[in-house]
């Protein structure tokens, strides 16, 4: 029998047995197989910038990073890194002791929870949660707790519960993984809604990994925060970045880590035996893009935002229900005005029924009911595809 061997264990590893393959994966796959425009995996389809992809071009050609780069990444990287972290934010961090250099933001997840983790220790994440991070914390022999985040009908975008916050913490958790800007809901978490988490992991003593990889994404004046500049935080916070998202560039796997040199260094230990190192050339490249002036991020976040609201209204003009997007390359819907209540059902036959392929926020859910009728869209494609996606979702209307 397939995936059994002859004494009828099973081949995968248990702790993996619940995920299958990632939603990605299989919606780009439905896409590609159907013709359908492509609003579930979100990746631009159009690449950065020429000068950013130039600077590969010329570390490729002259030999630099073609052999393993160094460990934590090529210095050039972790100093455009630190320097980053300082200019926008005023967070001052050594780039030989406190920066690593990643396979993506994904690997850094990863390594984190593989690194500071004991079997059996809870982690508190935000639901719905991108879904590596339930998949690492699997790896690492913890266990999920998660913490709905739900339609706030004042806000018209979804909202942290910070009394639910507070009672998903017991003795035995260890760390919250916190997502700011929050995909898939768009959700920017506000400064009460930080200093609520930051107060609770001091009072508590827990570490926080915070996937910050939107941290440029963040639309009509709202600010991202970084957890790691709130009182008591730096010390105890594990700050995720990546370039996939920044600059467009989401094959290119640049990731990286700021924290303290402890932390740092557990994130390492892990690290080290999972790719050792990737990307070399890119990591050149990546460093000359974060030293590009505050003008390349403003322009992107413009073009970005245009493009959401273009999605947006779409979207409302085919009946969604549609949650604000504060920040990232998302917009969340509700389809019950549509008459509609399964996500996961309602995706599947979205290609034939309008060429269009999205992603049912369910399978980011522990809670499945609680995410069944919420459907995730990408706005990060060209504003023709975004146009044409729109017109093709107007006939479910009708
Ligand atoms: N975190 C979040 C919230 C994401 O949406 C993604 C995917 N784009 C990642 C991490 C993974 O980033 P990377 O491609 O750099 O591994
Ligand atoms: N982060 C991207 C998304 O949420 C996809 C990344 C992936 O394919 N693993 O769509």
């Amino acid at each position: 029998m397939a995936g059994m061997t002859s004494s009828e264990r099973p081949l995968l590893n248990r702790r993996l047995a619940e995920f299958g393959t990632t939603i990605f994966a299989e919606m780009s796959a439905l896409a590609l197989r159907t013709g359908s425009i492509n609003l579930g995996q979100g990746f631009p389809d159009t690449d950065g910038p020429e000068e950013v992809r130039e600077a590969a071009v010329r570390a490729l050609r002259e030999g630099r990073g073609n052999q393993y780069p160094p460990g934590p990444g090529v210095p050039e990287l972790r100093i455009a890194i630190a320097a980053h972290q300082q200019r926008r934010y005023g967070l001052s961090y050594d780039p030989d002791a406190e920066v690593l250099v990643t396979a993506g933001a994904t690997e850094a997840i990863a390594a984190a929870l593989l690194g500071l983790l004991e079997p059996g220790d809870e982690v508190v994440a935000l639901e719905p949660y991108y879904d590596s991070y339930a998949a690492s914390i699997a790896m690492a022999g913890g266990t999920r707790v998660p913490v709905t985040l739900r339609p706030d009908a004042d806000a018209g975008a979804f909202r942290l519960d910070l009394d639910e916050l507070r009672a998903a913490v017991t003795p035995r958790t260890r760390l919250l993984l916190v997502n700011t800007p929050h995909n898939p809901t768009g959700t920017v978490l506000t400064r009460a809604e930080l200093t609520a988490v930051a107060e609770l992991a001091v009072e508590r003593d827990l570490l926080v990994v915070t996937d910050e990889v939107y941290e440029h994404l963040v639309f009509d004046g709202a600010e991202h925060i970084p957890l790691a500049t709130l009182p008591g935080m730096r010390e105890r916070t594990v700050t995720i970045g990546s370039a996939g998202k920044t600059f467009s560039f989401t094959g290119w796997k640049v990731g990286w880590v700021t924290s303290t040199p402890a932390l740092v260094s557990a994130v390492r230990s892990a690290k080290q035996f999972l790719t050792y190192v990737s990307a070399g050339p890119f990591q050149y490249a990546v460093a000359e893009a974060l030293a590009l002036p505050d003008a390349y991020f403003e322009a992107f976040r413009q073009d970005m935002q245009t493009k959401r609201d273009i999605l947006a209204a779409g979207l409302k003009d085919a009946g969604f229900t549609v949650y604000d997007t504060a920040g990232t390359y998302f917009i969340t819907t509700d389809i019950r005005p549509l008459g509609e209540s399964d996500g996961f059902a309602f995706c599947r036959s979205l290609p034939e029924r309008a060429g269009v392929v999205a992603i049912p926020n369910a399978v980011f859910y522990d809670h499945r009911e609680a995410g069944a009728p919420f459907v995730r869209f990408a706005f990060c494609k060209r504003a023709e595809v975004l146009k044409e996606a729109a017109s093709r979702l107007k006939s479910l209307a009708a």
